[in-house]
């Protein structure tokens, strides 16, 4: 498989970089800034791309790679790359479901305590010295809070499990009321986010869930509302939101991920009921590694005529 070309779009773990390179011919996009700067030889011999959450394939890169025929994303999220197009091409797509769900949901779980109780702000609170003046103010409970999730799907579904543990309430929003759910169902986000505390946004990016969390969202949850969003920053009209923490229509927000990402508003730096996390929701040694292990399995499966491990497309 040496002579194999794999096209990698983004910067991974070594232990999967490595891994690439000793199994295939390894481009890497940020030696080419241009894809014209590959010579057609190289460019002909690429027929896998390997992206991640913020890297993937735009029609611009399938069209610019002839002999493509699986792009695998070290991500459970796609919305980085042209899924129609690759229907249409007869390009196979793999994603890494299920392996990250526990991690994303423990780390919104973790984003919620630490926005409700106030761990940072605490915690930067005795490194000042400033509890020798005087203890710290009192904060907001989780336990027993109503949750309402945007999207009940794997990640969604694991958050709520965890939020049942602290005897929360859960409602829920998506596309389609779930059947075997026994969590509230309520046909808008809006209706959602006007009957619950704390608002999880954990549904995949597309056009209908660009900026679903919107002016109207934000004022129905409210001056003591919190939002969490461990999605994908686009889901969050993030102007909205800024003007909303600033002017109190919003009680605080924790976030994992920003719509222009390493971009974050610096209006939020400044603020104390803000948690801001640099998109880390996978981001532990165990959770990358066996993301990785699911994409060269997925490549293996592939170049050898099996059965992809995950297909998505
Ligand atoms: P999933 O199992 O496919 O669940 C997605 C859920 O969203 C489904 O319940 C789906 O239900 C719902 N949904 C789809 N379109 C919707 C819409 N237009 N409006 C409302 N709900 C909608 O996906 P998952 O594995 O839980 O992952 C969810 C997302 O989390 C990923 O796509 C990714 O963007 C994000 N993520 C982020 C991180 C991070 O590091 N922060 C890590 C992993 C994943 P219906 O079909 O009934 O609508």
């Amino acid at each position: 498989m040496e002579s194999i070309g794999v096209l990698l779009v983004a910067k991974v773990i070594p232990y999967l970089e490595q891994e690439l390179n000793k199994r295939y011919n390894l481009f890497r996009i940020w030696d080419y800034p241009h894809i014209s700067q590959l010579s057609t030889q190289h460019v002909t011999s690429i027929r896998a791309v390997v992206g991640r959450s913020n890297a993937g394939a735009d029609s611009h890169l399938i069209d610019a790679l002839p002999n493509l025929e699986i792009i695998s994303s070290s991500s459970v999220g796609v919305d980085l790359i042209d899924i129609n197009k690759c229907k249409e091409k007869g390009i196979r797509v793999t994603n890494t479901p299920d392996v990250l769900t526990d991690e994303v949901a423990d780390l919104a779980i973790g984003l919620i305590l630490t926005l409700l109780r106030k761990i940072c702000e605490s915690d930067r609170y005795v490194r000042s010295g400033n509890w020798k003046c005087g203890d710290y103010k009192l904060t907001t409970k989780f336990s027993g809070k109503t949750v309402g999730i945007v999207g009940l799907g794997r990640i969604g579904t694991a958050i709520a499990k965890r939020s049942e543990a602290f005897n929360c309430s859960i409602c829920y929003y998506s596309r389609t009321q779930k059947q075997e759910s026994k969590y509230k169902y309520y046909p808008s986000v809006v209706e959602l986010a006007s009957n619950c505390d704390i608002l999880v946004v954990a549904c995949p990016l597309t056009k209908e869930t660009h900026h679903i969390i919107n002016r109207e969202v934000i004022n129905a949850l409210g001056p003591k509302g919190f939002l969490v969003n461990i999605g994908r920053g686009k889901h969050v009209d993030e102007p909205e939101l800024v003007s909303a923490l600033l002017e109190g229509r919003l009680g605080g927000a924790g976030l994992d991920v920003f719509e222009n990402e390493p971009h974050v508003p610096e209006e939020l730096f400044r603020l104390e009921n803000v948690v801001l996390l640099p998109h880390v929701g996978t981001g532990t040694v165990e959770t990358r590694t066996v993301m990785a292990d699911l994409v060269l399995g997925n490549l293996e499966a592939h170049f050898l005529g099996k059965p992809l491990l995950t297909p998505l497309v």
